[in-house]
C-alpha cells in the first residue's frame, strides 16, 4: 500500500536518452528505471566498446539520479531477475509497484519506438533534446538541406546578424577541403582512461557477441556529462581553429584528426545540441583565430546535417529501411570485419574503427562507404555494419547516412548525387596511397588501383539511373567518350576485382 502512495508512476529511460536538463528529473514522487537487456545488445553486432560504453554511461546516469535523490530502479545486464526485455521488466515493476502510469521519452529508434508504443497504457513524452519536432519534415514534399540550415540558423538566431548570416555568406563547405600539410602538427585527441573491467565482464558472461577491440582497463569514452563537456571544451579550445581547413582531410597516422568526437556523447543526449553549438560560436565571436569557416563547419554539421537527417528519418520509415535504388546484392566482403585488406585506405579506416569504434566523416563516405558502393553491396548489409560497429551509431542518425548520404540508396533523397570517387580524390585528400600495395595513378593492369576500375564499371553499370542527374552529366559525358577499347579495359578490370573481392 504504502509504495502505491509513492509514486505516481514508472518512468523508462532509454540507454541513449541520459539527459540531466529533463524536466523529469525534476521530479521525486516516480519511479524512474534503467536497464540492459540484451535484445538491444544483441539486434545487431555491436562493437565492444559501443556497448561497454552505452552501460558505463547508463550506470553513471542512474547513480548521479540517486544522488540527487531520484529513486531509481537499474537492471544489469548479468541481474538474476533482469528479464532481458523492457515489456517484461516494466509489467514486472506496474506489478510490483502497484503502479497504473508508465511514461517513456519518445525512442529515437522506430523499432523501439514501436515497442514502446505497444505498451498497454503508456504515455510519451519529448526527450527535450533535439531542437526540432519529431514530425518536422512529415508531410513536406521538398527536404532540401541547405534551406532547412538556412531557416534553423534564423530560427535559433546562430551565427546571425539580424535576418543575414553574420559574414553575408551562409556556408563556407568549399573552404573545409584542404589536405594536411605535412608539417601541421596535430593534436592529439582527448582521451579517457577508466576501468571497466567489471562491465566488460558481465557482458563477456551474458554471452553477448561482439566486434572490435577493447582495453578494458583503459576504456577511452566519456562516462558521463561532466567529461563529455571536457571533450566538447577540448575541441573548441584545440581543435575547432583547424576544423574547418582539415574537416575533410584523410591521415593514417590520426584517426580523429581535428574532430571534436562528439558525437557519441551527444547522440546519449547527455549534452544538448545547442551547448555545442553555442560554445562553437562564442570562440568564433571572442577568439580571432576560430575562422567562419571553422564555427559554420561544425554549426552546419549539427545544427544542419543532424536535425535534418533526423526529421528525414522519421518523414521516411518504416519504408526507408527498405530502399534499394541500385538494386545492389552483393555480400559485404569479410575484410571489413577484420580490416585485412591490400587496399591500405580501407585497411586503415576499418583498423582504426575496430581499435577505437569510430572513423570520421570523410572516412566513413569516401572510403568504406564509396568501396561499398562502387562494388555494388546489398545497403542491408552495409547498413548493419555502420550500426555495429561505430559508438556514435543510432539508427536514426546511422540509415540516412549510411542508405542516404552514403549509398544513395534512396534514390536521391539526401544526397543530390551518389558520393562516389576513384583513388584520386583519396590521394588528393590523404597519404594512404603513398603507403599501398596498389597504384592510385593505374586503371588496368597488375597493382591498378581497384577504385579506378570499380568506378567506371560503376557508372556503366548505372547509366540509365543516373542520366537524368545534372549532377553525374560529365562523368557520364567522359565515359560515353572514352575508346571502346579502354572501356573494356575498365570494365573486365573490375569485373576481374568483383570476382576475387574476398583476396582486394
Ligand atoms: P565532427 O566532424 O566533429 O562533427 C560534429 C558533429 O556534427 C558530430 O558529432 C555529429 O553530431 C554532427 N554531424 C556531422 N556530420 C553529420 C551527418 N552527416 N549527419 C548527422 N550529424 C552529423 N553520425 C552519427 O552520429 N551516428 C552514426 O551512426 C553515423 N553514421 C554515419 C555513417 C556514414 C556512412 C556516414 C557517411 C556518416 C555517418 N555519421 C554518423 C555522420 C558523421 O560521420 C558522424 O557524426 C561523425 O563522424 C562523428 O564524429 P565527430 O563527433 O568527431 O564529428
Ligand atoms: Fe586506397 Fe587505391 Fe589509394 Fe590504395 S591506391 S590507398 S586502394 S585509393
Amino acid at each position: 500500500m504504502q509504495t502505491k502512495q509513492k509514486y505516481k508512476g514508472l518512468r523508462l529511460i532509454l540507454g541513449d536518452q541520459l539527459n540531466h536538463e529533463h524536466s523529469w528529473f525534476q521530479e521525486k514522487d516516480w519511479l524512474y528505471v534503467l536497464m540492459e537487456v540484451k535484445p538491444e545488445s544483441e539486434y545487431v553486432t555491436h562493437h565492444i566498446q559501443k556497448i561497454v560504453g552505452i552501460f558505463q554511461a547508463m550506470r553513471c546516469f542512474a547513480e548521479e539520479l540517486s544522488a540527487k535523490g531520484l529513486d531509481v530502479v537499474y537492471y544489469k545486464i548479468g541481474d538474476e531477475h533482469n528479464q532481458q526485455s523492457f515489456e517484461k521488466n516494466i509489467h514486472h515493476l506496474l506489478k510490483k509497484n502497484k503502479l497504473q502510469v508508465f511514461q517513456y521519452q519518445e525512442a529515437d529508434e522506430w523499432r523501439l519506438d514501436q515497442i514502446l508504443g505497444a505498451i498497454e497504457g503508456g504515455e510519451s513524452v519529448s526527450s527535450e533534446h533535439f531542437l526540432t519536432e519529431r514530425d518536422e519534415f512529415r508531410g513536406k514534399k521538398s527536404f532540401l538541406m541547405e534551406t532547412f540550415y538556412r531557416q534553423m540558423r534564423k530560427r535559433h538566431n546562430i551565427l546571425m546578424d539580424g535576418p543575414n548570416p553574420i559574414t553575408g555568406k551562409w556556408n563556407y563547405d568549399k573552404s573545409n577541403r584542404k589536405k594536411l600539410p605535412a608539417k601541421l602538427k596535430v593534436i592529439e585527441p582527448i582521451v579517457f582512461s577508466h576501468d571497466v573491467t567489471e562491465i566488460y565482464q558481465e557482458v563477456q558472461n551474458a554471452g553477448i557477441k561482439s566486434i572490435g577491440t577493447i582495453k578494458p582497463s583503459e576504456f577511452i569514452w566519456p562516462k558521463n556529462r561532466k567529461e563529455v563537456i571536457e571533450v566538447l571544451d577540448y575541441f573548441v579550445d584545440h581543435l575547432l581553429p583547424n576544423y574547418g581547413d582539415y574537416q575533410d582531410a584523410l591521415s593514417q597516422n590520426h584517426w580523429s584528426v581535428f574532430h571534436s568526437r562528439i558525437s557519441f556523447g551527444m547522440n546519449l543526449k547527455m549534452i544538448s545540441p545547442l551547448i555545442a553549438i553555442e560554445k562553437v560560436e562564442e570562440a568564433f565571436l571572442q577568439r580571432e583565430e576560430v575562422s567562419i569557416s571553422a564555427a559554420e563547419g561544425f554549426i552546419r554539421q549539427v545544427l544542419g546535417w543532424r536535425e535534418y537527417m533526423r526529421g528525414l528519418y522519421w518523414a521516411k520509415m518504416p519504408d526507408y529501411k527498405d530502399m534499394n535504388f541500385f538494386e545492389h546484392k552483393r555480400k559485404l566482403p569479410d575484410f571489413f570485419w577484420t580490416g585485412e585488406t591490400k587496399m591500405n585506405c580501407l585497411s586503415k579506416a576499418i583498423g582504426q574503427s575496430l581499435d577505437y569504434a569510430y572513423a570520421h566523416h570523410i572516412q566513413r563516405l569516401m572510403v568504406t562507404g564509396n568501396f561499398a558502393l562502387l562494388a555494388g553491396i546489398d545497403p542491408d548489409e552495409v547498413d548493419l555494419w555502420y550500426l555495429g560497429i561505430y559508438i556514435d551509431a543510432f539508427e536514426w542518425v546511422e540509415i540516412t547516412n549510411t542508405r542516404g548520404m552514403s549509398q544513395y540508396a534512396d534514390g536521391g533523397i539526401v544526397a543530390t548525387k551518389p558520393y562516389v570517387s576513384s583513388a584520386s580524390y583519396i590521394h588528393k585528400m590523404g597519404d594512404y596511397c603513398a603507403n599501398c600495395q596498389y597504384d592510385h595513378k593505374k586503371k588496368t593492369g597488375d597493382g591498378a588501383c581497384p577504385f579506378n576500375s570499380l568506378y567506371w564499371n560503376f557508372i556503366d553499370a548505372n547509366r540509365s539511373k543516373l542520366e537524368d542527374n545534372p549532377r553525374m552529366s560529365m562523368m557520364l559525358a567522359l565515359w560515353r567518350k572514352m575508346s571502346p577499347d579502354k572501356q573494356k579495359d575498365l570494365l573486365s578490370q573490375a569485373e576481374h576485382y568483383l570476382e576475387q573481392i574476398e583476396s582486394l
